[in-house]
Order: structure tokens, then C-alpha cells, then sequence
């Protein structure tokens, strides 16, 4: 039984191989079958194959009006399992991801316990498999337990799937284990992302450092927290010899990181960055009634500092936007503003936040942001996604790009609420996600 799906007459952008026009696109048994015109005349359903008493699957979705895009990727969530399942789980985030157009995710590992070798990532692959949305994705710990002192089973990770290697939630403070971890991940090619922070200068900072962080009497944290460690490591990727090492700057929040940037790619380095939506949207001022939903980490910023980083994109130094998806529970959230943890549950508003955020004001045009959700980030991970090229899995996500709607975090698949977004009115919604030829998701 061969199972087709035809996608007709949407406008079709796969940045990968420079298309965008109008035109269909055939899947046929799970991979990109046809790209072009004319798929609809070739199409003609084969007769049942009387033989097999079977019958040829054929679904024609109309796309007249929508974007039709490979299926975007985030590398940068947060799916809480094992550990702090009330908050999010694999199944939860899955069903989060597809309902928000993602088609692949990328786990971070500070989990309870941490993901720290192969067991932890076959675990995470289990999980995601059975959940049977997205493909799910795992970075593991650069070091046990993201203690920053002994490197993690980087190796084993590596053979087991992992795609990268971080311990997000914290920056590895010590140069010398960056050095020997960034020597070790080259050896199997993989990527190591920092979450860049240096913890003497981050303190117990809970906002940015600044005006807002003195007038509301609460500790900042300097940007200079994020620049030295991100300037330190690409001097450590300039110690090594060139060839299979890669670094990535997650979630970049400066101009001053923006000008590291700047420098780095001018000189050909192995460096890649990623964005997300609040620090492109949102500025330090928000936190001023104390409100938990706008604790994230890094801080957010100066007004100069989203200028420079939708500048930075606009320029094609940004090569990934992420959600950073941080879901807490609602008690948690409800603390204190200096006890209540960091992070934003974004992952099923990201698309239209960074419509907003990039397309509305004209920052990018479809093709550059569909992009940097699709094609450039599947390259930092190494995977071979984010295409619409014949003979690829077909992941394609399907978009109404002049669709209207409110975010409303009561109606999110994901477990947690803890959203500043709730009630921005948005434009641009996904209304099918399709994962291995399957419709996974449909508005
Ligand atoms: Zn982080
Ligand atoms: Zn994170």
C-alpha cells in the first residue's frame, strides 16, 4: 500500500534549496516526492491493487493562501522528563511541539537526574517515540550532574544520538574543562552550546543590572556576565586546531555579544548563536511590577540591546531562533520575585512571536526566517532536516501567514501556564504539521 499526500498550490519556501513560488508539493510513503507544478497531473490515484484487496491512500490538502515550509525545528526546549514530569513531560511537549509547527526539538539536559550518558538519551528517544509527535532531539551534559568539574560520558552520548552537548541552566565556568570538552566533542563532531554566564559576575542576579534593577532593589545581572564567557570561548575556539570543532552561543541577549559575534564569524570561526523570542520582544521595564513570568535567564535587556540583535539578524550573524520553552508550575511561579525560577513557556506562541518580532517591523522576509527555523539550525545539530528536498523525510509544517488569533495559555498542550504572552494578539498560525508524510497536527 503506498500512502500519498499532495499539498497543493500553497506558497512554497524551502530555504535550503532556494525555492519559494507557488507551487505543490507530493509526498509519497513518507518522503518529499515532488516539488513543482505539475504534481497533480502525474498524481492520477492508481487503480486498488485488487491482488492485496488493498487500496492507495491519497489525502489533497488545498493550500491555497498558506506557507508551505519544511518542518521547523527548535533546538532549544526544555521537556522537564525525567524529574519534574508535573511540569512538562515528553508527551506533553511533543503534543506542544507539533500543535506549534515543530517538527523536531531539541531536549536540554538539566533534568533530575541530569542527562549525562547514553541510558539518559535512549531514555529521552523511548519517550519520544511512544509519544509519537515530533522528532525529539537531546543535547546532553558537558559534565556530571552540570557540575562543571568532570566531563560527562560525552562519547557513549554521542554513539547513543546526542546532538550536542551543554549544560544549559548554567554556563562551565572553568576554561580549562571548556577546553578539554570542546577538544573531546570534536572528536565525534558534535557541538558544544554554552549557556554564556560567568557566575562571579552573575551573582544571584535575578534581572538585568541597570536603572530598572536599582530603582526596583533587586540584584542585577551585568551583561558583562554573558560577554566575558562568551569572549573567553571563542578565544578556547581559537586555541583549537581547525577542523571538526563547532560552539554555539545559546540565547544571546547583548550588544556586547552581538559585536563578540560580529568579530568572530568576520574571522571564519566555528561559531554559531541562537535568539528567542523574549529577548527580541520584551525589555528590562517589564519586570517592573514584579511579575515571575518575566524572570528569565539570561535577564531581559535595554531596548539598544533587541535593536542589536534584530540589527544582528537582519545582517544573518543570528544562524537559530528558539523558544527557550522553560515550563514551571504555576506554584513556583507564584513565589517571590528572588525565588521564583527562571524561564518562559513559549514553545506554542514562538512562530507568531517571531513573526511579530521579525516579520511585522521588516527585519527579515519570509525566506530568511523560515530559515533560521528550518534549514541553518538542523545544520548546527548536524541532522539532516529542514529541507524540502526530494527523497527527504517529509516534515512540512503549513502556515496562514495572515491568520489572526490571541494566545491563550489555557488552551496549551504544554503542562505549565507560565507565559507573559497571554492575550497578545498574533499573526501567523499553523494549521497542519506533518512528520514522516503523517499529519501529526491540524488546526
Ligand atoms: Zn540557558
Ligand atoms: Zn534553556
Amino acid at each position: 500500500m503506498t500512502s500519498e499526500l499532495l499539498i497543493k498550490n500553497g506558497r512554497v519556501i524551502d530555504p535550503a534549496n532556494g525555492i519559494d513560488k507557488k507551487c505543490d508539493v507530493l509526498i509519497i510513503d513518507g518522503k518529499i516526492a515532488e516539488v513543482g507544478g505539475k504534481t497533480e497531473d502525474r498524481g492520477q490515484k492508481p487503480a486498488p491493487s485488487a491482488a492485496q484487496g488493498t487500496e492507495d491512500r491519497r489525502t489533497v490538502i488545498d493550500a491555497t493562501g498558506r506557507l508551505v515550509t519544511p518542518g521547523l525545528i527548535d533546538i532549544h526546549v526544555h521537556f522537564r522528563e525525567p524529574g519534574d514530569e508535573e511540569e512538562e513531560t515528553i508527551a506533553s511537549g511533543s503534543a506542544a511541539a507539533v500543535a506549534a509547527g515543530f517538527t523536531s526539538v531539541v531536549c536540554m539536559p538539566n533534568t533530575n537526574p541530569t542527562i549525562e550518558n547514553e541510558t539518559d538519551v535512549e531514555y529521552i528517544h523511548r519517550k519520544a517515540r511512544l509519544a509519537r509527535k515530533t522528532h525529539v532531539y537531546v543535547m546532553g551534559a558537558v559534565t556530571k550532574r552540570r557540575e562543571g568539574i568532570e566531563l560527562a560520558e560525552m562519547g557513549f552520548m554521542a554513539e547513543a544520538g546526542a546532538v550536542g552537548f551543554t549544560d544549559d541552566g548554567s554556563g562551565v565556568q572553568d576554561p580549562a574543562v571548556m577546553l578539554r570538552a570542546l577538544k573531546y566533542a570534536a572528536m565525534f563532531g558534535v557541538v558544544v552550546a554554552q549557556h554564556c554566564q560567568d557566575n562571579g559576575f552573575a551573582g544571584d542576579g535575578v534581572m538585568n543590572s541597570g536603572y530598572y534593577s536599582t530603582i526596583l532593589g533587586l540584584p542585577g545581572i551585568d551583561p558583562l556576565a554573558e560577554e566575558a564567557m562568551l569572549w573567553r570561548d571563542i578565544q578556547l575556539v581559537k586555541k583549537m586546531p581547525s577542523g571538526r570543532v563547532r560552539y554555539h552561543a545559546q540565547h544571546i541577549s547583548t550588544a556586547g555579544s552581538i559585536e563578540l559575534i560580529r568579530t568572530a564569524k568576520k574571522e571564519s570561526l566555528p561559531i554559531t548563536c541562537e535568539v528567542t523570542p523574549h529577548h527580541l520582544l520584551l525589555t528590562e521595564d517589564c519586570v517592573a511590577e514584579y511579575d515571575t513570568n518575566y524572570k528569565v535567564n539570561p535577564p531581559l535587556r535595554r531596548a539598544k540591546d533587541v535593536e542589536a540583535l534584530k540589527q544582528a539578524i537582519a545582517d544573518g550573524l543570528i544562524d537559530a531562533l528558539v523558544s527557550d520553552h522553560a515550563p514551571h508550575l504555576q506554584s513556583e511561579k507564584e513565589l517571590e520575585f528572588l525565588a521564583a525560577p527562571f524561564g518562559i513557556a513559549s514553545l506554542e506562541c514562538a512562530f507568531a512571536l517571531f513573526v511579530k518580532a521579525l516579520i511585522e517591523p521588516g527585519v527579515l522576509a519570509w525566506p530568511g526566517l523560515i530559515e533560521l527555523m528550518t534549514a541553518r539550525p538542523a545544520k548546527i545539530i548536524g541532522v539532516d532536516k529542514g529541507t524540502l528536498g526530494v527523497g527527504k523525510q517529509a516534515d512540512v509544517t503549513i502556515v496562514d501567514p495572515d491568520a489572526e488569533y490571541e494566545i491563550d495559555v489555557n488552551k496549551f498542550r504544554s503542562k505549565s501556564r507560565n507565559c507573559p504572552y497571554h492575550g497578545w494578539k498574533v499573526k501567523g498560525k499553523v494549521e497542519k504539521t506533518i512528520v514522516q508524510g503523517e499529519i501529526r497536527f491540524e488546526a
